[in-house]
């Protein structure tokens, strides 16, 4: 049975043009663009032959000229209907497809491939099978349309109306456009059913996909105008609660905590209107909880919370002296200071008070004291190892994760603006800051600028005009020279034996009794043993380690205690090392030797005064001077003076030069890791260096400090009650000092003074007079 467009199949002949990702279908138009020479000549061949040509389909696209195996073996006989030669020389087409045919040979390659096809039959069937399969085909089709596709007219038209079953398949194909393996697929399927059924499966996996996707789409939609509607409620809460009297709205708790927080009014509108933007914004948003932390930090801060504080000197001295033993001068210029502060009540600005001497001095306790006196609340940071401006003022709010800085912090854990505020080691500032940073301290501390003090995480200024500065340092030296023109300093020199004894006795061991749980009964002491704790148990110009030694000493007796072992016997200096172990220190000075070269200096360190062993050696060699124990410039060049200055002197006193000439010289300053500086060892290092060019050994119990010049002076130096106090503890009696610091014996503890013998220096003929042991009665 035959019917409308029957075909029976025949052979032809014609010139084949192969395609990359497309495929022609008969009965449907496609514009082509040509490109390759072969495909370009086969075109222009096809004039010749009613413009006809076999298009076929590459297996893979990177076959250039392919041959039979390369491509489809289905292709589509088509009419070119239009050329067009574009300026690059390619070819714009029209074409129309004809029927399918199958490839059987190539007749030739060159200049363009001719080959030999076979149309297909296409015998017309009417079955019910094909009418349901049709029907099926049109439905999917509808729902596709329904669902998105936008289609051209005259393709859906012939969907409906063309009887031909063909055409239609190749139609639907075209119009759902599957991959490029699926429409070869359509176009060589045989017989009619398959074909049909081919394309009903691409329908409907087409409209599958379309269903999902809107289904998809629906659901972001859903969820979409769920938000809507949750801001919209929330935003219709909002304003109902506003109506009610703002009964339970968060926001206007924390709004009333704003209102209530004593901020400038600038402040206040700041805060506001960072309130008013988290109320406009949905509360999901993720700036809310910025925003919201930095509400919170605002509110939390004491702007105008201040400590009933008022200046009562008699009171001030008793809690000084209540809480700490001796520092009679410490004390005294510290109530001076506070008479000043009383009587110019803010009118004059106070230099900032800054304690310098080494740990375990109290300069801490002091100022926890102070803050007790004035009845302030008491706050410390550390600027040790601070390194950038940010930890000072904070990091804008637009970092993640930004904070206030220290100052911030610290006075919103104070909670009150007028606190007693410690910063440690400010000396240690100069080392780690760069740039900046000390600006941003200097701003904080200057009077005339900290009462708009800018943190970067603030954004509004706050006022530490009442804060109570007090710095605190090891060193003097080496605190920078800007911040130490703000600073009245105080200097702690450090405790002498009886000192430290007195300060174990009346405040150490009562806290440590009461810190460990212990009766007073159970922890009692001689006074001997106190000292013996001192002197062999500790080294250390201040009471840290002592009070270390004593807490080891308590928890020792409360195991005791514990474990029913305890006889309530007084520690004695005989029973220490029982519970302490042996002995760690002894004076090892006194019992030294008096050596050619060794001498002993004094220096000032960050653990306060200390005794600096100075060692010279020489060897043969050619004049060359080696200096070790890393000794900073200064002292380096104070040792070449000292140099100098020996081998002048030696010269002079018929010593053959020959020595310095033929000779390396080496000054060693033991405690190598130490850094150490200062041009005070001058005396010590040419006491050495003499001492070695004339052989004449140096005494081991005297003890020296002094700046020597190149004829011979001994100069002034500083640190004088440290230097001696660390000669005292070392158990050297004799200091030698250079003369113009005879005024700070003064100084000195009487006590400490009356033990002591002091050698006042003009030059060092005085200290070489003093410090070497005669020739005659040579000792080692
Ligand atoms: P610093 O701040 O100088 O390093 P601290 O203030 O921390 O030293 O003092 C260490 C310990 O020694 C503290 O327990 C302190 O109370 C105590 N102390 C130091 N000097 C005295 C003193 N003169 N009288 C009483 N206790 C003192």
């Amino acid at each position: 049975m035959l019917l409308l467009g029957d075909k029976q199949s025949s052979t032809l002949t014609r010139p084949l043009v192969a395609l990359r990702d497309t495929v022609v279908f008969p009965g449907l138009n496609i514009p082509l663009s040509i490109g390759r020479a072969k495909s370009i000549a086969a075109v222009e061949a096809a004039g010749h032959q009613n413009y006809e040509v076999i298009f076929v389909t590459q297996k893979n696209n990177e076959a250039e000229d392919p041959d039979l195996r390369e491509v489809y073996e289905v292709g589509t006989l088509a009419r070119i209907t239009q050329i067009l030669r574009t300026p690059t020389g390619h070819l714009q087409v029209q074409a129309e497809g004809r029927e399918r045919v199958r490839l059987r040979r190539f007749v030739k390659t060159d200049p363009y491939p001719l080959v030999e096809a076979m149309t297909i039959a296409e015998p017309i069937e009417q079955t019910t099978e094909l009418e349901a399969i049709r029907r099926a085909i049109l439905s999917a089709f509808q729902q596709l349309m329904s669902l998105t596709k936008v289609v051209p007219m005259e393709l859906v038209l012939g969907i409906f109306t063309n009887p031909n079953l063909y055409r239609l398949v190749e139609t639907v194909t075209v119009i759902v456009n599957p991959d490029v393996k699926s429409r070869q697929a359509v176009l060589e399927t045989e017989p009619l059913k398959e074909r049909l059924n081919l394309t009903l499966k691409i329908l409907n996996h087409e409209l599958e996909v379309m269903q999902l996707s809107r289904k998809i789409e629906n659901r972001t939609q859903e969820e979409f105008g769920k938000m809507q509607r949750e801001v919209f409620l929330r935003e219709q809460m909002k304003s109902i609660q506003k109506e009610l009297g703002g009964e339970g709205d968060e926001y206007s708790e924390l709004e009333a905590k704003i209102k209530q927080a004593g901020m400038s009014e600038a402040t206040q509108d700041q805060a506001l209107k960072e309130l008013d933007r988290l109320r406009r914004m949905p509360s999901f948003g993720p700036e809310v909880s910025y925003i919201r932390t930095y509400l919170d930090w605002l509110v939390a801060l004491p702007w105008s919370k201040v400590s009933k504080s008022t200046i009562d000197l008699v009171a001030a001295r008793q809690v000084l002296d209540a809480d700490h033993s001796g520092l009679e001068k410490v004390k005294d210029r510290i109530l001076e200071y506070l008479a000043v502060q009383k009587l110019a009540k803010g009118k004059t600005r106070a230099q900032i008070l800054c304690f310098v001497g080494p740990p375990g001095v109290g300069k801490t306790s002091i100022g926890k004291s102070i803050a007790r006196a004035l009845g302030r609340e008491f706050i410390r940071i550390s600027l040790g190892g601070v390194r950038d401006e940010a930890e000072i003022r904070g990091h804008r709010r637009t970092y993640v994760g930004a904070m206030p800085g220290r100052f911030i912090q610290a006075i919103k854990q104070a909670g009150t603006k007028n606190p007693v505020f410690m910063l440690d080691e400010i000396d240690k500032v100069g080392a780690d800051f760069r740039g900046d940073p000390a600006a941003a301290l200097l701003e904080a501390l200057d009077p005339e600028q900290n009462h708009t003090f800018g943190d970067h995480y603030l954004e509004v200024p706050f006022d530490l005009s009442e804060v109570f500065f007090i710095a605190t340092a090891n060193l003097l030296d080496t605190i920078p020279p800007a911040l130490r023109d703000r600073l009245e300093i105080i200097i702690y020199p450090g405790y002498t034996e009886d000192e430290k004894a007195e300060i174990a006795k009346d405040f150490l061991v009562p806290k440590i009794v009461d810190s460990h749980g212990l009766k007073k009964v159970d922890f009692r002491l001689s006074s001997e043993a106190i000292h013996a704790l001192i002197r062999h148990y500790t080294r250390e110009a201040g009471v840290r380690g002592l009070e270390r030694q004593l807490a080891a000493l308590a928890r020792k007796i409360a195991r005791q205690i514990a474990e029913g072992k305890h006889h309530r016997q007084t520690i004695t200096e005989r029973t220490l090392s029982r519970y302490l172990g042996p002995i760690r220190f002894r004076s090892q000075l006194a019992e030294e030797l008096d050596e050619v070269g060794t001498v002993q200096g004094l220096a000032v360190t960050e653990a306060g005064g200390d005794v600096l062993t100075v060692e010279v050696t020489k060897m043969p060699g050619k004049g060359g001077l080696t200096l070790t124990g890393q000794l900073g410039d200064v002292m380096k060049e104070s040792a070449q003076a000292a140099m100098s200055y020996t081998r002048g002197r030696a010269t002079n006193e018929g010593i053959n030069p020959e020595i310095f000439s033929s000779s390396d010289w080496h000054i060693h300053v033991p405690a190598g890791a130490i850094p150490k500086d200062g041009p005070s060892a001058g005396v010590a290092m040419a006491t050495a260096l003499y001492s070695v060019a004339t052989g004449r050994p140096v005494r081991h119990d005297v003890a020296m400090t002094g700046e020597v010049t190149l004829r011979g002076r001994s100069l002034e130096i500083g640190g004088v009650k440290e230097k001696v106090l660390a000669a005292h503890r070392a158990g050297l009696r004799h200091v030698i000092l250079p003369h113009d610091n005879g005024k700070d014996i003064e100084e000195l503890p009487r006590k400490v003074r009356k033990e002591m013998i002091f050698t006042l220096a003009k030059t060092m003929d005085d200290v070489l007079d003093v410090a070497l042991v005669p020739a005659a009665k040579k000792s080692a």
